[in-house]
């Protein structure tokens, strides 16, 4: 299994339009000592020739620019991107689909709650279904294991198992969609594993990690963990008001109850940070924060980055 980090940063990427914080200002300004990065988007394949995508970033179309191994090979209208498993409903994560609606083909990922949204209350999206042969919806449920790209060869095979995660839908989605959402469908993690046995976890949106949910990380070869935040009132901080790390379905990295000291006892998986909010002060290479996490054994991950497993 290949997978390729095409985005790194949170919701707005790095710098921000609208955001003057230090590390967007300093990055503007040539002054940063660490890289620009768009929004989440993983890319995998099993064969090498066709790819599935984890969430559809709202920069998926420079994302794709950047990466040959999703441009068309042959033919006058083709694409190596097969499929999209979707996490969740943020409009980080599906805004992307509206790049994928050239009248092709697509297998779309999601649980009822998160199609239901798109589907239903969203007309925008009709725009992925304007023939009959471009996007199947297939449903998902957590704990549920199915195999990406069912058209391909055996051998190449990558299985994704859907896991429920704490959270809701996302607020542009109405209270009324959020409290007809079934329980467990609003975030998911995925574990995507190999026939060998090699195992990804994705988890861009975490707001806890209880005991079982720890032990099913340290299980996994490479774990790309939810990077957002470094404390709980990174935000409010800097725009004086707001929601805090918590509020918004992330647990920080740093303080007692964060990723780094939850995680800590983690003995087997390489271990990244990713859906970095340009806010963090991890994005720093200079800085103390990003001292820490690489003290304790974490990456911060980049656009372009490849992993193999
Ligand atoms: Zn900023």
């Amino acid at each position: 299994m290949r997978v390729k980090i095409l985005g790194s940063a949170a919701g707005g990427g790095f710098p921000q339009w609208n955001c003057a914080c230090s590390n967007c200002r300093r990055i503007r300004h040539g002054s940063f000592r660490g890289k620009p990065r768009t929004q989440s988007q993983i890319a995998l394949t099993g064969n090498g020739a066709r790819w599935c995508l984890l969430n559809a970033s709202p920069d998926l179309r420079f994302q794709i620019l950047s990466c040959p191994e999703l441009q068309p090979k042959t033919g006058v209208r083709e694409s190596p991107i097969a499929a999209v498993v979707l996490t969740s409903a943020d409009v980080d994560h599906v805004a992307g689909l509206l790049h994928l609606r050239e009248f092709q083909p697509l297998r779309i990922y999601s649980t009822d709650s998160v199609a239901r949204v798109l589907t239903e209350d969203n007309s925008i999206f009709r725009a992925l279904q304007q023939v009959p042969e471009q996007a199947s919806w297939q449903r998902i449920r957590p704990g549920e294991s199915f195999k990406l790209e069912p058209d391909g060869a055996a051998a190449a095979a990558i299985h994704c198992e859907p896991f429920a995660l704490p959270g809701a839908l996302p607020a542009y989605a109405g209270s009324d969609r959020r409290n007809k959402s079934a329980a467990g469908e609003a975030v998911l993690g995925l574990s995507l594993s190999t026939l060998a046995g090699k195992q990804l976890i994705y988890m861009p949106s975490v707001a806890g990690v209880d005991d079982s949910l720890l032990a099913r990380l340290d299980a996994c070869d490479v774990l790309l963990f939810d990077g957002t935040f470094w404390s709980d009132d990174e935000l409010v901080r800097i725009r004086g008001s707001g929601r805090t790390a918590n509020d918004m379905g992330h647990m920080p990295i740093s303080g007692p109850k964060g990723s780094l000291a939850r995680l800590a006892p983690l003995k087997r998986p390489r271990r990244i940070f990713i859906h970095v909010n340009n806010t963090n002060p991890i994005l720093d290479e200079e800085s103390p924060e990003r001292r820490e996490v690489v003290a304790a054994g974490w990456e911060v991950a980049e656009d372009g980055w490849e992993v193999a497993l």
